[in-house]
Order: structure tokens, then sequence, then C-alpha cells
């Protein structure tokens, strides 16, 4: 039978304890969630300040469907584009600063989109090793020369610009807080050395978003580099609780996206019901900086009790990866933490590199004292140092 191959590679995806599967939550999001009628505690959401239950964005989005309706029945450039496509565009560019914003359906089409239009074959891309899927998929995708410096290896990207004099269009990219390391770029070096061999710059600024700087707008406001990056991506699905993708920056690099993403062009608008609960959770952000500083606290507590029993974990962000080492480990420490209430999927390959399997927590500013106690309690008590030696993932 011509799909016999299905029934082999999934066998053997669960042989290496690498097949994935999904549990379903029964209530809304939050550091509390149900599954089959049992309360879980969740750490392992992207909603980092807890906006995806807000009740300001419920209501945002609920008037918004008795005001513009449900859906879009075009692309923007079709007959899709409406008012609110247009103000929550406009709010992007104020929050990051840019002259402009384009929006995208999701993160990954951002990303996708927006690499592909910005290089092509004869053209050279470089992005750091743990860069998300999403960019490597619209670095491959582009056609252009794709270079991989190892993770945050500021010399190996200056050796690979200094070979790039053959090339049209040199453009690095990298995320600007890594999706499953949780640590940062260090953008002020990376910005430096794309001026001197001039190429662009883009970054990744999914996690960032809501989280980095002192009002939350990302990892610019956080190394104060405003106007110094070309491009800048990010995705309203993480802190602001929504969903969605975006690029923000010159004006003409927005007129150039309209024109040449076909991941924008070639898909259906989102709702506006979606642009008005992003809307709203920018707003919030905006009206009410303790939400950030709640998210924080809680970062800066896991940081204290954790280095109580690791002391290799650099903790710089509401990511914090509990590197385990080969899969089956990872997904057996998984297990037991579910059997206690605990909600943490082990995050395996080809998400992360082979023989770095991890429980990778993510903090809320919605968690409570008592929840991360809850949490570093069970752990602890659960003996998982037996479980590898935490290497770190990196190199
Ligand atoms: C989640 C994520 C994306 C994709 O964003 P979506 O809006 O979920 O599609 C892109 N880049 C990084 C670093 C991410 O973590």
């Amino acid at each position: 039978m011509g799909t016999d191959f299905i029934l082999d590679e999934l066998k053997g995806l669960k042989d290496r304890s690498l097949m994935r599967e999904y549990r379903t939550i029964e209530g809304p999001q939050g550091p509390h969630i149900q599954i089959q009628g049992t309360s879980y505690l969740s750490f392992c959401s992207n909603n980092y300040l807890g906006l995806a239950n807000h009740p300001k964005i419920k209501q945002a989005a609920i008037e918004a469907i008795h005001q513009y309706g449900w859906g879009t029945g075009a692309s923007r450039l079709v007959s899709g584009n409406m008012i609110l496509h247009e103000k929550l565009e406009k709010k992007i560019a104020e929050f990051k600063g840019t002259e402009a914003a384009l929006l995208f359906p999701t993160g990954y089409m951002a990303n996708m989109g927006a690499l592909c239009a910005l290089v092509t074959k004869g053209d050279l891309v470089i992005g750091d090793k743990l860069n998300h899927a999403s960019i490597v998929d619209g670095c491959r995708q582009s056609g252009a020369t794709f270079r991989i410096y190892p993770h945050n290896n500021i010399h190996k990207l200056e050796s690979l610009l200094q070979r790039s004099a053959p090339f049209r269009r040199k453009l690095i990219v990298t995320d600007s807080v890594f999706s499953m390391d949780g640590d940062i770029a260090l953008l002020p070096e990376i910005v430096e050395i794309a001026k001197r061999y001039d190429a662009m710059l883009m970054i990744d600024d999914a996690h960032a978003t809501g989280v980095f700087g002192r009002q939350g707008k990302g990892m610019i406001e956080h190394y104060g580099l405003e106007g110094k990056i070309d491009i800048i991506m990010g995705s309203l699905s993480k802190a602001i609780g929504s969903v969605g993708g975006f690029i923000a920056g010159s004006n003409y690099l927005i007129d150039f996206l309209k024109n040449k993403a076909r991941s924008f062009i070639y898909t259906t608008a989102l709702p506006p019901s979606l642009c008005a609960a992003s809307l709203a959770g920018l707003t919030l952000i905006q009206e009410d900086i303790s939400l950030i500083d709640r998210l924080w606290s809680n970062i800066n507590y896991v940081k204290f009790r954790l280095s109580e029993f690791i002391h290799t974990i650099a903790v710089e962000s509401p990511i914090v990866p509990i590197v385990i080492g080969p899969a089956k480990d990872a997904l057996d420490l998984s297990e037991i933490l579910y059997r206690r209430g605990i909600l943490i999927p082990a995050i395996r390959p080809p998400t992360v590199p082979s023989g770095t399997s991890r429980l990778r927590i993510s903090l809320m500013a919605t968690h409570t004292e008592e929840d991360i106690n809850r949490l570093l309690d069970t752990l602890k008590d659960i003996g998982f140092l037996t479980f590898g030696n935490h290497k770190t993932s990196d190199q």
C-alpha cells in the first residue's frame, strides 16, 4: 500500500519517544487549566501576561463582532482590508517605534513572507543556530544561500560576513529571545556588525513583545536600539494574548512587503475581532505597567529559588529550560509532573537539538507565589536531578 510508510514512520517516532500528542483544554487559558475534568497548573503557555482570557480583551472582541461581523471574505488587497486592520497596524508601529507595520495571519507567516520577499537566489541570509523554525523555513524557502552561526557566536557571524562579498544582498536574522532556551541575542554587537558589512538586520521579537523593556515594547526598548534594526517581526499570539503576526519597519519596507510577501498577499485577512482583541491587549500593556512588573517579579522569584538547587541555568526571560537530555527521560519526567497536576510537556527533537530534550517552563504574570512554590517543591520532591546532568543546550 502506498501509505504504509506513514505507519512505519509513526512507529519509528513512538519507538524513539518522539511521538507528539496534545491534551484537550476544556476551559479558558490561564495558570490553572482544566483537562478531563481535573485542574492542572500550567507552566507551558506563552500567555505571559495572562491576557488570553482578560475580560477587556474578550469584551473588545465581542463588540467588534457586533460592529464589523466575523469574517473578512477576501485578502487585504482585494476587499478584506478593514478599519481595524489599519488601526492595529498603526498601534503596532507606534508601540514598536517604527514608521509602519504590516499584519500577517500568524507570526509564522510573517517570518516566511518577509524572508522570502527580502532575499532570494544570489543573496545571503545568515541566522543563529537556535532560531525559531519559522525563520529556518523562511530562510530555506527563500532560495538565498543560507548560513548558520553557532548560538550567539558573534565571531562566527562576522567570519561568515567576511566571505559575503560575492552576494548581492545580505540579511542577518535572529530571535531576540530564543524560544526554547529563553536566553537573549547579543543585539548591540549584531547591530554593529550588520552596519560594518552593510547587511540588513531582522529580529524576531515574538517572546520579547510585551515582556522586555520598561514598557514592554520588546528587545529594542530593552537595549535602547530604537531606529537601528531594519526589520522587526513579532507575534500577537504570545504576551498580547491574541492571534496574528506582524512586521514593523520603514514605510518603504512595508510597501515592499505588501507587494512582495506571498503569505500576506495570498491569504484571507484576519477577522476584525482578532484585531480588536490585539488592540485591547496592546492598550492594556500601555495602561498598566504592573502586568509586566508582576511577570518579572515571578521570573526573579524563580531565578532565586532555582539557584538553591541548580546552578547551571541562567534565567533571563519567562522561558526557563530544564535540559534533561534523552527524549525518553524528558517525556517520563513530564508524565510524572502531569500525574501530580502540573502540565509541562517535554520539548524534543526536532524542536531542539538531539540530546537536549527538556522541560521548558514558562512563567506568567498571573502565577502566584504559591503556584511557583508548588512547581519547584514538586521538582525537588521527585528528585529530578537524577534525570541527567543538566547540560546546557548551546554550542
Ligand atoms: C511562536 C513563534 C513564532 C510564530 O508565531 P505565531 O504567531 O505563533 O505563528 C515565531 N517566532 C518565534 C520565535 C516564536 O516563538
